[in-house]
């Protein structure tokens, strides 16, 4: 089966006026459907460019990339968009929710954009918030809740589109130890639906719930290895 990510020679540099700071600096990976990967690698080795990258919400300098099959390093900022919206979920380590704005509006936010009507935008983001226990939540605002709260909310945001690959940025950099193993086991059970899963971290506690871990130095992949079998239906 053909990757679902397939990343061949990726650079990305960053140009700041005077100097260029090479990000990524022909960076090679295959994901597979249903992969859980853990993406490790020291400050500034390129994990979060990797994944603005993979998102869609950055292009490469040079490279191909090809997501779902499709060319991604060709397309236009509306395709771009359209494809983003309908592969991926974004999960940040500082969450990003809008303050001031209930949980239920949060979570709907990336659907205003879809033409929905309001009644199917709001059902969608109450299933959203359902599958990360918070459904009883939906009118507070972020301020009102835990960060481990506040994370599940920003995780029913990326689930809200259906999207197949979840992308995460350090999830649980914010959160204590406790909360965040909570958050992992969350994202466990949307592995074992069937989600493809990348989760950026540098805490080998966090990584081990991965099943493959990939790591980065200065821009290229370092190592890539299975640390869990997937497990036989
Ligand atoms: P990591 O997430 O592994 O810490 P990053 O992808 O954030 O690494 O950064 C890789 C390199 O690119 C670093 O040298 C960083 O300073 C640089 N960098 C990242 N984002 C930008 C940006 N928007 N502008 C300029 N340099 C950047
Ligand atoms: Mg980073």
């Amino acid at each position: 089966m053909e990757p679902v990510i397939k990343i061949r020679e990726m650079r990305k540099v960053y140009d700041l006026g005077s100097t260029q700071v090479v990000a990524l600096a022909g960076l090679n990976i295959d994901v597979h459907k249903n992969e859980y990967l853990a993406i490790m690698g020291p400050s500034g080795s390129g994990k979060s460019t990797l994944m603005n990258m993979i998102g869609c919400l950055d292009t490469p300098s040079s490279g191909e990339y090809h997501l779902a099959n499709e060319p991604v390093y060709e397309m236009n900022d509306d395709e771009l968009a359209l494809i983003r919206n309908r592969e991926i979920g974004f999960i940040f380590q500082s969450f990003n929710l809008l303050p001031r704005t209930t949980i239920l509006r949060n979570v709907e936010l990336p659907l205003v954009y879809s033409g929905l009507p309001r009644e199917v935008r709001v059902e969608r983001a109450r299933i959203a918030l359902e599958k990360v226990g918070l459904a009883e939540r939906i009118n507070h605002q972020p301020n009102e809740l835990s960060g481990g709260q506040r994370q599940r909310v920003a995780i029913a945001r990326a689930l809200v589109n259906e999207p197949s690959i979840l992308l995460a940025d350090e999830p649980t950099g914010n959160l204590d130890s406790k909360t965040g193993e909570e958050i992992m086991r969350l994202f466990e059970d949307l592995y074992q639906q069937g989600h493809t899963l990348l989760v950026v971290t540098h805490e080998d506690d966090i990584a081990n719930h991965a099943r493959r871990c990939v790591r980065l130095r200065d821009g290229v992949v370092e190592s890539d290895e299975i640390i869990h079998e997937p497990e036989l239906a």
